[in-house]
């Protein structure tokens, strides 16, 4: 594990898809990488895997669920999925667009036992904020420092920018979410692709 900040690991093994720790009496999860790594992100973690109570999930994208159900189980903790994602992770709805091809390939485990989790909702340490446009549904989190951005934007050569056009549900939106998370955040952004980035206030 690299430790970011006092409180936050990134996980080497989701390399890809990053996934990270917020530790705390609560330790989160947050994201869980493609399939099959399940053994090596419990490996990574060692000791601290103990700590972990949730594990909160930004989007139904393949490489964020990928690993929450074995996961789930291994570490006793509760699953956490975006509100307004959930009946795509489920499958009651196709995902849009290329997705539905990449879902049908890679048929990650789908979780039964889970709680749901909208804007403004709290899971340990972490706030829930909703960034819709990559997927209808997705989900960023905060705490005071630290953005934990899923896909709602990435970063390159110490810039914030945005994945590419192709995997986005709405661009538009996209962008204005992009946008609304940034206005007045002073602190670590976290993506999921792309570095962690130091992001000072803007206005
Ligand atoms: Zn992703």
């Amino acid at each position: 594990m690299e430790r970011l900040t006092d409180d936050v690991y990134r996980l080497r093994s989701t390399r890809g898809s990053y996934a990270y720790v917020v530790e705390g009496p609560e330790s989160v999860l947050v994201d869980t990488s493609l399939p099959g790594r399940a053994q090596a992100i419990l490996d990574e973690l060692g000791a601290l895997g103990g700590s972990i109570r949730h594990i909160v999930v930004t989007h139904y994208d393949v490489d964020h669920i990928g690993n929450v159900v074995p996961l789930a189980e291994a570490l006793g903790a509760m699953v956490w999925l975006p509100a307004d994602d959930v009946p795509y992770i489920v499958g009651a709805k196709p995902r849009p667009g290329v997705k539905r091809i990449i879902a049908a390939v890679s048929r990650p485990a789908i979780p039964v036992h889970f709680q749901t989790v909208a804007s403004g909702g709290r899971v340990g340490p972490l706030e829930a904020m909703a960034s819709p446009g990559h997927t209808p549904g997705h989900l960023a989190f905060r705490t005071e420092y630290g953005l934990f951005a899923g896909d709602a934007l990435t970063t390159r050569n110490g810039r914030v920018t945005a994945l590419p056009a192709l995997l986005a549900w709405d661009r538009q939106v996209e962008g204005q979410s992009r946008r609304q998370l940034l206005q007045g955040f002073d602190g670590w952004i976290f993506p999921a692709h792309g570095e962690p980035l130091r992001w000072t206030r803007e206005d």
